[in-house]
């Protein structure tokens, strides 16, 4: 096998030129959600790049197969036993401040610039280029190895959905889609509503009896995983309504974030911070719980103003949890909990559409069901109520497991690198599987462009996963199955 290794790596530089080239064909194609058409539920351009990938491996010799548009399948071998690398052929919109045109990449200081590079298609790209190389060194594997294609990681996983209820999942199966050295385990997520409790709608904490002050509306955020940059209230005021209000912003720690404008006795209120990952809220700055934070020092009346300062109280003085009484970790990681998505309305006495959206991971070692209990316990005290609720377990495979020490040794071995794996908040198409695990692309110290302006990925990088993923698909094939069953 040694050999063979050897063979396969020689044949991967020999393509280097090629894999790069090929990567700028597919970097080219806009495969950004859209309207469905005829066999591309997710729209044509992703289609379209969908067909020119399985049309490369198929001109290459390997068996491929376009399932409805949903998943797309290269297979290598016929044994019953299969091995899986899932990638992702769908990106994120381009979004604004590139310097080049991100869908039309550029080579710039060795760096492949599109939006893409590294999620997902750089590291397809590499998969692809592994399995040929390991079909052109004529190692005979004693399993498949299938390559999936997923076309819809971004907003949702149908793709994978799809897959899962029409296909065997592989035995095993990596995914890269993350970072090196290697996932072994991902926080569960509980993604909820946290509504106001109409029946308790009259009482209200006191703070204010008079009507100075009237909460009109609040509303920030974009999406339930995504840390809000903007968010806006809207007051009216009196006279005295408007000197409590400048005594309080005069006095308010945070208030850089802050702006206010006045027009016909209303204010406007704004506030700024920075967008992160909902799995990541210290990485970024949550403006809709600098919102709260900021409303909850004025006398505001009414239900909504008793909601408002519900809600604050409980999301918007801690990412880790506290403010719900949950500030829990074990030996991997933290919880987080973070306010997502606010929409107060003025009318919500009446018809309850009043909400806000919350995002938390919890440690792998914990189970939903527990993580539930502690939430309807930490917002009793509250006129606060759960709504729609959206849970995903936690995935973790042990450090000891096969699968994790057999990557781990690939990855070591190429790149000299020791780190130990990691657990992550994020979700990846691995979570969805048994023995599976995300695996590469972005590598220790590497700051990854994924969903940001200049997204790119260095040619000497590209190189490197393709031999990574080729020797690691070899070794897992040569490894007895009974570990897997
Ligand atoms: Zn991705």
């Amino acid at each position: 096998m040694q050999q063979k290794i050897k063979e396969i790596e020689l044949i991967l530089e020999q393509y280097q030129v090629e894999m790069q080239q090929n990567l700028c064909k597919l970097l080219q194609i806009e495969s950004v959600l859209a309207e469905a058409g005829e066999s591309c539920p997710f729209g044509v351009e992703i289609g379209r790049a969908l067909d020119f990938v399985l049309g490369l491996a198929a001109g290459w010799g390997f068996v491929c197969e376009n399932d409805h548009g949903y998943v797309g399948l290269v297979d290598w071998g016929s044994s019953d036993f299969q091995i899986g690398v899932l990638t992702h052929i769908d990106v994120v919109p381009a979004g604004s401040g590139w310097q080049t045109d991100p869908f039309c990449p550029r080579i710039i200081d060795g760096r492949i610039v599109a939006r893409g590079a590294i999620d997902d298609k750089g590291p397809l790209m590499a998969v692809l280029y592994a399995f040929r190389a390991i079909k052109e060194s004529g190692v005979a594997l004693p399993v498949t190895l299938r390559h999936i294609i997923g076309t819809n990681e971004e907003n949702g996983s149908q793709c994978l959905a799809y897959f899962l209820k029409h296909h065997t999942p592989p035995a095993i199966s990596f995914s890269p889609d993350a970072e090196f050295p290697l996932i072994h385990g991902e926080k569960g997520i509980l993604q909820c509503a946290l509504l106001p409790d109409l029946t308790k709608a009259g009482e209200t904490d006191g703070s204010s009896q008079v009507e100075d002050m009237i909460l009109r509306w609040a509303k920030g955020g974009t999406a339930v995983n995504i840390i809000p940059d903007e968010a806006e209230a809207c007051l009216k005021l009196t006279t005295r309504g408007k000197e409590l209000f400048l005594q309080a912003y005069n006095q308010f720690e945070d208030k850089d974030g802050i702006a206010y404008d006045e027009k016909n006795g209303e204010v406007l209120v704004h506030a700024i911070g920075q967008a992160a990952h909902g799995s990541l809220p210290d990485s970024g700055y949550n403006a809709v719980a600098l919102l709260l934070r900021f409303l909850s020092c004025l006398p505001l009346s009414g239900a909504n103003g008793k909601y408002c300062r519900d809600i604050a109280h409980l999301m918007a003085y801690a990412n880790d949890g506290g403010g719900l009484d949950m500030k829990l970790s074990d030996e991997y990681s933290c919880l987080t909990a973070a306010i997502t998505m606010l929409n107060i309305k003025e009318i919500a006495v009446k018809d309850q559409e009043s909400y806000a959206m919350m995002d938390m991971r919890f440690p792998v070692s914990m189970a939903g069901e527990s993580i539930i209990n502690k939430l309807h316990a930490g917002t009793a005290a509250y006129n606060i109520v759960l709504g729609k609720c959206l849970l995903k377990e936690p995935h973790f495979l042990p450090v000891h497991h096969p699968l994790v020490r057999q990557l781990l040794m690939v990855y070591k071995n190429i790149t000299g690198d020791d780190s130990p794996p990691l657990v992550i908040g994020g979700g990846t198409y691995a979570r969805e599987m048994k023995n599976s695990v995300a695996f590469g692309p972005v590598f220790p110290g590497e700051v990854s462009l994924a969903h940001h302006k200049g997204e790119s990925i260095s040619c000497e990088n590209l190189l490197k996963l393709a031999k990574i993923y080729a020797v690691a698909l070899c070794l897992l094939a040569d490894m007895p199955k009974e570990l897997f069953l």
